[in-house]
């Protein structure tokens, strides 16, 4: 049994994960030799199956880094591309197909690519063995073939016949020795012949005297010798390749065709032939070659692990992380902050947000409706020195004043009340996750993030409407009638004078912003110039204005700046209004509309809020983590665990990290074993 060479397989599949570097890599045996010279014969040979692409095109153009398995128990023979996620591809010829297609895909420009295919085979007739398939040497150069594709092969080739590699030199009895490019390029790389194998094919096509010769080489001796073999295949295609070992067929071939000459009888002549002693003489040039490795390589994986437990302990000071913790930890610690903030956005927050908003509408409304004319005569005298009876002068009796308020106070709760508190919450709390994601691990997480969005906004929309209509039918009875009482009525208006000053600071501010940017002169002449034109005193035909230097632009900012002025004076003059005696009571709230005005949004935000708080956030904020749960939790599959968690860089690197340090860990134990297991073999060896 080659124990030696199966442990150092597996080992080799956890390196590959490691990432492979030079110094990692164990020994495996290279075949190379020139198209046609019955290369993948051989190797179809030794594997059992037809299995490699044939075509007259060269169809090899990458790598195949073949691994054989002996699976002495199982009667399925199988096949697995690591890197492709097929599966276990029973049927040899799809194995076939599959790398013709790898091996297409490399565009006809680059010829051939290094990047190599891996291929496991699983089977009790394999033995473990671990193989590369290399593009074939080019002789002459085709027109289809240039010179350029001839020096890339040479130079893939030649990286992979370095030591500790096996070289198996494949070249056809019919050519002569001399001319063998495969041989040519081992005895570069290997002078001695030290760990050349040579594989004399199409035995059948020589003399038995000349072919006897060829195996028994002086010229180029090799300490591993020539193996003679005939690897004719039967046609393929039929029922035959399918179903019967292409081992066996070739065994019986060559046991008739070596049978029948003298030349060849084992022994005597000291020549070895036969595909099955090839198998043989791999296994054991693979294992001793193993053997030979053991030390070096376990020396590089205790240098590379070093190193990683290095980099691990500076960098991360030793602290373990796995994707699924690394999950765990954030979602915890977002829903932690999500607890934090339903603390902090209660009744109180939605309340103060639906007045701010309600009270947007109502200076909306006050200006539609009453604030639309400036009143005349304050131009002249100075606000504060006017009668302030004059500002409140409205008779309570006159229907048109009635009229006047009843239709403010409509458009106010009229306006749809149920969808706009509704959607003034809902887009806070919207705003308020995306702030938690920002501030959260999951920031630099798309998938999260969107989880987080996707949670947020089903539960909102699951619950708009119904909160919408519940909101909308409470605050029904306002639209018919408003009743105040006096604590109200004060309440409110103390609300319309911070209001109003808040105005009037907007409007100051705006005026201001717009007179830097302008400056003040220009600002003056263009407002007094459309000033002009509203009295009629200028005309306003465009030629007049820009004659007089003022362009489009400009008169636009002269309208923008006498809006603001004249709204400033406006919020002024009702400031003293609301101040004055006649606002002092509900009786004069004819001639108050900001403060009968508030005293509605009042009764309309505190309706709302109570809906919007049992129907909208308390829902939210019991259904979000369960939601959240759902999307994150645990029905990740481990693939999409470690997706999310790679998709932050330095999350990546230190799962990387760790897992490249278990990994050769793993490796080494692994390694340790097998040179106690050497040791004690040697010695009891030694013993016998
Ligand atoms: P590759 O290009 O080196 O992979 O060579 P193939 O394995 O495809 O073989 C090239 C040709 O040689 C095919 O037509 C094979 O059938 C034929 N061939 C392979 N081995 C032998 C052999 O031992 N004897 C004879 N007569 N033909 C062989």
């Amino acid at each position: 049994m080659m124990v030696l060479t199966r442990k150092m397989i597996e080992i080799r599949t956890i390196l590959q994960k490691v990432g492979q570097t030079g110094a990692l890599t164990l020994p495996s045996i290279v075949v190379i030799g020139s198209q046609s010279s019955g290369k993948s014969s051989v190797l179809e040979g030794i594997v059992g199956h037809e299995f490699l692409p044939k075509g007259s095109n060269m169809v090899t153009r990458r790598p195949i880094e073949l691994t054989l398995v002996n699976t002495p128990d199982s009667n399925v023979e199988y096949g697995e591309f690591p890197a492709l996620n097929l599966g276990k591809i029973t049927d040899f010829s799809h194995i076939q197909r599959t790398l013709t297609d790898l091996n297409l895909a490399v565009p006809e420009k680059d010829c051939v690519s290094d990047d190599p295919i891996r291929l496991t085979i699983y089977s009790k007739n394999v033995p473990d063995l671990s193989l590369i398939d290399l593009p074939g040497y080019i002789q002459i150069s085709a027109m289809d073939q240039p010179e350029e594709l001839k020096s890339k092969i040479f130079q893939l080739c030649d990286k992979y016949i370095q030591p500790p590699n096996v070289i198996l030199a494949v070249s056809a009895a019919d050519v002569d020795l001399a001319n063998s490019t495969a041989l040519r390029a081992s005895r570069r790389v290997d002078p001695r012949g030290e760990r050349t194998i040579g594989v004399i094919t199409k035995m059948d096509l020589v003399d038995p005297d000349r072919g006897a010769n060829i195996l028994r080489d002086k010229n180029y001796p090799l300490r591993l010798g020539y193996v003679g073999v005939v690897t004719k295949l039967p046609q393929s295609g039929g029922l035959f390749s399918r179903h019967i070992n292409v081992l066996s067929a070739i065994t019986k071939n060559e046991n008739a065709y070596f049978g029948q000459h003298q030349q060849f009888a084992a022994g005597e002549n000291g020549v070895t032939v036969g595909t099955y002693s090839l198998r043989r003489k791999l296994m054991e040039v693979l294992e001793a070659t193993m053997a030979q490795s053991l030390q070096g390589t376990s020396d590089a994986i205790h240098q590379e692990l070093e190193e990683a437990s290095y980099e691990f302990k500076v960098q991360y000071n030793d602290r373990p992380l796995t994707a699924e913790t690394y999950l765990a930890e954030s979602l915890d610690s977002f829903k932690h902050s999500f607890k934090e903030f339903t603390e902090l956005f209660g009744r109180p927050q939605v309340r103060m947000l639906l007045k701010q908003e309600l009270d947007q509408r109502v200076l909306d409304i006050l200006a539609q409706r009453y604030w639309n004319k400036p009143v005349p005569d304050l131009k002249k005298a100075r606000l504060d020195e006017h009668p302030l009876a004059e500002l409140t002068k409205v008779d309570p009796d006159e229907l048109y004043w009635h009229r006047k308020l009843d239709g403010s106070s409509s458009a106010l709760t009229k306006l749809g009340i149920g969808r706009l508190a509704t959607n003034v919450v809902a887009n806070a709390l919207s705003t308020q996750m995306d702030q938690l994601i920002e501030a959260s691990t999951f920031r630099s997480h798309p998938f999260a993030k969107k989880a987080i969005q996707d949670s947020t906004n089903q539960i909102l929309n699951e619950r708009f409407y119904a909160t919408s209509d519940q909101v909308e039918n409470c605050i029904k009875p306002y639209k018919f009638e408003i009743e105040v009482d006096d604590r109200e009525w004060n309440h409110s208006r103390e609300n319309a004078q911070r209001l109003l000053k808040d105005e009037l600071k907007a409007c100051e501010d705006s005026y201001k912003k717009l007179r830097d940017q302008i400056g003040a002169k220009k600002l003056s002449s263009a407002m007094s110039f459309v000033d002009k034109i509203r009295t009629g005193k200028a005309p306003e035909m465009q030629e007049g204005a820009e004659a007089l230097g003022f362009s489009q632009a400009m008169l636009e900012k002269g309208r923008e700046g006498i809006f603001l002025r004249d709204r400033a004076d406006i919020i002024k003059m009702r400031m003293l209004a609301v101040k004055s005696k006649g606002c002092a009571t509900k009786e004069g709230k004819y001639a108050c509309p900001e403060i009968f005005m508030d005293v509605v949004a009042e009764k309309l935000t505190s309706t709302a809020v109570l809906f919007l708080n049992v129907e909208l956030l308390s829902e939210f904020y019991y259904n979000f983590p369960r939601e959240l749960d759902l999307r994150l939790g645990r029905h990740l599959s481990q693939a999409q665990i470690e997706a999310f968690a790679r998709e932050d860089p330095k999350i990546r690197k230190h799962v990387d990290l760790q897992q490249r340090k278990q990994l050769l860990e793993l490796a080494l134990q692994k390694m340790d074993s097998l040179m106690a297991l050497e040791k004690s073999k040697k010695a009891t060896g030694d013993e016998t």
